[in-house]
């Protein structure tokens, strides 16, 4: 080989040796990318699997894990902890009003505002949605062996979490900005206390649930302590929702109908369809001992069906016995969200042979304030076009906006006994009866009196030109079978709400 070649030969070996580099550079470049990007895999996932994302709060995963190791402390070192369940009220609403972005930047301001309530020894998470959790940790020193002592200590736990609790209310007085608008928050509170009511996690978490379900029945901006009474009332609770379910399968509802009596001629014109429970021990139960229970667990569904067509098979009866009356039926909030409430009404109706205007739907006021303005207005509107009355019931007592109400769509007001119970004599009592029987006359309306006791009132109601009365100084609710003699003591006539057209 000659230098030349030689030269020739050693450059193509010192190229090739030279790609050989870049290539292993190259790969170098690429595990070393892809490593970082598994890093920054393993780092997500262990947000996602610790971390809430929206507040950047330890999440329920991790909440329970420190509930968890703190429990096994509490026992071993004789020492306490709380968890508190925060649950804003009303956010979904501000959620639905103002839309998710600021739905979302509301839970982050509530987060910084929380951090702001406890110790730093105290872990904040959030469970979801619109709840967070807050695990007091290291409250007290050794809890001492002797009951007494022992006692005073949880009280003392108690007293803490209480004292979180109203921090937690404060720091969330202040207005939140929110797209340049200041909007107001509440939270109600739950908590549960270990040792004292919860002995392992799962009973924390679930003590402070039943605690803060409480708490929110009591009304907004709340808190509650768990306590043995209250795990009792949930027991009752759930016994209660069993036998009613096993109520409606045996038939142990009945209905009982109160007159509606025409104040002028002292006539009997329509008759109120009340729900009574015949309970196999105790005996007959009014609504008030379980209407709440129906309308959380559904109940009230199935069986608001079959008050309609019991009470409509009742009225064709009545008919074909010559007594021409018009019916009203209680509809609960739920039962006005049924999507197809009204041609189930219409159907009813048809299988009977009544026409609707014989029909009067009772709304309670408060019903029309909890349900979203927009679907109550929707509801009025179809229950007015199929023909169907409306009665705004227990009036006065709802602070419903009367746009809400589409009193167009309304026949009746049914002015609130706790109104007529004082008068004639209390002043305030006696401006909201006249107030309200002039605005039912002036939007061409009937005006009712519920719970009138006495002759007094009724005598001054008559005088004051109220249309149509209802209590027990008539009669209480009743049997359908007594409703025929009650009604032969006066003369039937109907025409009092337009429904012989
Ligand atoms: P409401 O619709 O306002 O019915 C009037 C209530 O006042 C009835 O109570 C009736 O017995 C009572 N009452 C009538 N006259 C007098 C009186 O002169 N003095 C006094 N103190 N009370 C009088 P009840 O039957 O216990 O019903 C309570 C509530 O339960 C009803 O109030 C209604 O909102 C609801 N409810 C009743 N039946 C049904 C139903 O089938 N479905 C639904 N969703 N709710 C119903
Ligand atoms: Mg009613
Ligand atoms: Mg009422």
């Amino acid at each position: 080989m000659s230098e030349a070649e030689r030269i020739q030969q050693l450059e193509r070996e010192l190229m090739q040796a030279l790609e050989s580099l870049q290539q292993a550079e190259r790969r170098i470049t690429q595990l070393e990318e892809r490593s970082h990007h598994a890093e920054a895999v393993d780092e997500e996932t262990h947000k996602l699997a610790f971390e809430d994302t929206l507040t950047g709060l330890p999440n329920l995963n991790i909440v329970r894990q420190f509930v968890e190791m703190n429990l096994k402390q509490v026992f071993r070192y004789h020492r306490a902890a709380a968890l508190l369940v925060v649950d804003l009220d009303r956010f979904r609403v501000i959620n639905d009003a103002l839309g998710f972005g600021a739905g979302d930047e509301l839970l982050r301001q509530v987060a910084e505002r929380l951090k702001t309530a406890i110790r730093d020894s105290d872990i904040l998470g959030r469970k979801g949605e619109d709840e967070f959790v807050i695990l007091l940790t290291q409250i007290d020193e050794e809890l001492s062996q002797e009951p007494e002592l022992k006692d005073r200590q949880r009280q003392q736990l108690g007293d803490r979490a209480r004292h979180v609790a109203e921090r937690v209310a404060e720091v969330l007085a202040p207005p939140f900005e929110l797209q340049g608008q200041k909007v107001h928050l509440f939270a109600s509170v739950g908590v549960s206390l270990c040792p004292g009511d919860a002995e392992t996690p799962v009973q924390l978490f679930e003590h402070a649930d039943v605690a803060l379900s409480y708490a929110k029945e009591q009304g907004r901006g709340r808190s509650l302590v768990f306590s043995p009474e209250l795990q009792e009332l949930r027991m009752q609770k759930l016994l209660l929702e069993n036998q009613l379910r096993l109520a409606h399968t045996e038939k142990q509802f009945v209905l009982h109908y109160q007159p509606i009596v025409e104040l002028s001629s002292r006539n009997v014109v329509g008759v109120e369809a009340l729900l009574r429970w015949q309970h196999p021990q105790i005996g007959m139960l009014g609504p008030r001992d379980f209407l709440h229970v129906l309308e959380e667990t559904g109940l009230i569904i199935p069986l608001g069906d079959w008050v309609l067509k019991e009470s409509t098979r009742q009225l064709r009866a009545w008919g074909d016995q010559g007594f021409d009356l018009f019916l009203t039926v209680n509809l609960s909030p739920r039962q006005l969200l049924q999507a197809d409430l009204i041609p189930m009404l219409l159907d009813v109706l048809g299988q009977n042979q009544i026409e609707p205007r014989h029909l009067v739907v009772e709304i309670a006021e408060s019903a029309a304030t909890t349900m979203d303005p927009e679907r109550m207005s929707q509801v009025l509107t179809d229950l007015g076009e199929a023909g169907v009355r409306v009665a705004i019931d227990d009036f006065g007592t709802g602070l419903t906006s009367m746009k809400t109400l589409r009193l167009e769509h309304t026949r009746l007001l049914k002015l609130d006994r706790t109104f007529v119970a004082g008068i004639p004599g209390e002043r305030a009592s006696m401006s909201v009866c006249m107030a309200t029987i002039r605005l039912a006359t002036s939007l061409n309306m009937k005006s009712l009196a519920e719970g009138v006791e006495t002759e007094r009132q009724c005598n001054y109601l008559t005088k004051n030109e109220c249309d149509l009365g209802q209590g027990f100084f008539f009669s209480p609710p009743i049997a359908a079978e007594e409703i025929p003699d009650l009604i032969c003591q006066g003369r039937p006539g109907a025409e009092i709400i337009g429904i012989r057209g």
